[in-house]
């Protein structure tokens, strides 16, 4: 901004130079204050499209940090879920190997009871009526009964607990497998989430690409004005080199004065010209000098009333540094919202009927700083920053004091 500006008041500069001779020699190819003005407002108007692309990019790319953070999140968590299907799994394995274990035992049980039984008989190769017979006394009978009636008794014991065994262990595996069902279908609802984030991370990263690209286009148009900005600096070289004859200052308002330079700050002179963007002879006047007026209000004027065309909001400058003793509202008997500087050494400005004051009393404020808009505020008739200078608190003549200005 501050190269601007400043580069401004040296086209102002140029420009204004050259504009005399364009007068007297008209010459269709110049580039006029218009040309400037129109060229700054387009590459002001294309900061703040690019700009507000930046903003758009930084608060999309926060978006985006935030979904890729997310997405890692649900990433680890499908882990998770992965990896308690794969235990669970694991659980059901081991629970079928034990049921199968269990099943086998059965077999073997029931197996171990078939051959004893068979062999029982086999060996006693009679039926129990024989055994009866057979036996040398009924107690070796009762013996034999007992031991085939316990033998089978045993076993069934053993068979049926086996058979409880696996019926828990289907119970057990039963649970897991609805665990584990459960789990796959938790796994799915996140696959689902994790594709709908990582989709929403990638229309991101497009809108971020296009945002990227719309930034390269401003970009290269801010440069293609700024490259017309030179083409026109040059120009305006030229134009003012060919006609350096040092002839055809115009009139202007105050009319009396000749050979006034028309920069807005010149350096090396005491105060900075008040208009800060608007250079005295470019532009700027005097629509009502310092002395006395017939005027009902003041009868005197005590101060220089500077102005231009289309003068409302334009920027008003601390002709020297100092610091502010007054920054105020309201009417203040006819000098509206207005501002005292204070240089030392007895020296103060004042700057009245502003519209914006952008300063504070107590601020240190340097040569040539911004501290107010130009207004129509107080006993004014058409915006105008009137100026005064005072020595020990009474006004004098601003004149001199900007004779690098006004000639
Ligand atoms: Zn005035």
């Amino acid at each position: 901004m501050k190269r601007r500006i400043s580069r401004k008041a040296v086209y102002a500069a140029l420009a204004a130079a050259v504009f005399g001779l364009t007068l007297a020699a008209p010459c269709a190819a110049e580039i006029t204050q218009d040309d400037l003005d129109e060229l700054d407002r387009q590459i002001r108007e294309q900061e703040a499209v690019i700009a507000a692309i930046e903003d758009k990019t930084a608060s999309n790319q926060e978006y985006l940090d935030a979904l890729q953070k997310d997405l890692s999140l649900a990433e680890e968590k499908l882990q998770t879920t992965q990896a308690g299907i794969e235990e669970l799994g694991g659980q059901i394995d081991q629970t079928q190997e034990e049921i199968e274990r269990q099943q086998e035992q059965i077999d073997s049980t029931y197996a171990q009871l078939a051959e004893r039984l068979r062999s029982m008989y086999m060996n006693s190769q009679a039926s129990p009526l024989e055994m009866l017979f057979s036996a040398k006394d009924y107690s070796t009978f009762l013996m034999s009964m007992e031991l085939v009636s316990r033998t089978s008794a045993y076993d069934s014991k053993m068979i049926r607990e086996y058979k409880d065994l696996i019926d828990e262990q289907n119970r057990q595996k039963a649970e897991l497998e609805a665990q584990k069902s459960a789990l796959e279908t938790q796994r799915e609802q996140e696959q689902q989430e994790q594709q709908e984030m990582q989709s929403k991370v990638s229309r991101q990263k497009d809108l971020l690409a296009q945002l990227d690209a719309d930034s390269q286009e401003a970009t290269a148009i801010q440069q293609q004005l700024e490259d017309q900005m030179d083409a026109y600096e040059e120009q305006i070289r030229q134009q003012a080199a060919s006609g350096s004859h040092g002839d055809g200052n115009p009139g202007n308002e105050d009319g009396g004065s000749s050979g006034g330079s028309s920069a807005t700050d010149i350096e090396g002179a005491d105060f900075a010209w008040p208009l800060m963007d608007v250079a005295y002879g470019s532009g700027a006047y005097i629509s009502s000098d310092y002395g006395p007026r017939t005027d009902p209000y003041t009868g005197f004027h005590k101060g220089l009333d500077i102005t231009c065309g289309g003068a409302q909001g334009k920027r008003i400058c601390a002709a020297k540094s100092g610091t502010v003793i007054v920054a105020s509202y309201g009417w203040n008997g006819g000098y509206g919202n207005y501002i005292i500087i204070d240089h030392g050494d007895g020296l103060s400005t004042l700057y009245a009927h502003c519209d914006s004051l952008s300063v504070s009393v107590g601020q240190q404020v340097s040569r040539g700083q911004f501290i107010a808009n130009v207004g129509d505020t107080g006993n004014s008739f058409g915006p105008h920053c009137h100026f005064e200078v005072r020595i020990n608190g009474d006004h004098t003549n601003p004149r001199p004091y900007l004779s690098a200005y006004l000639g």
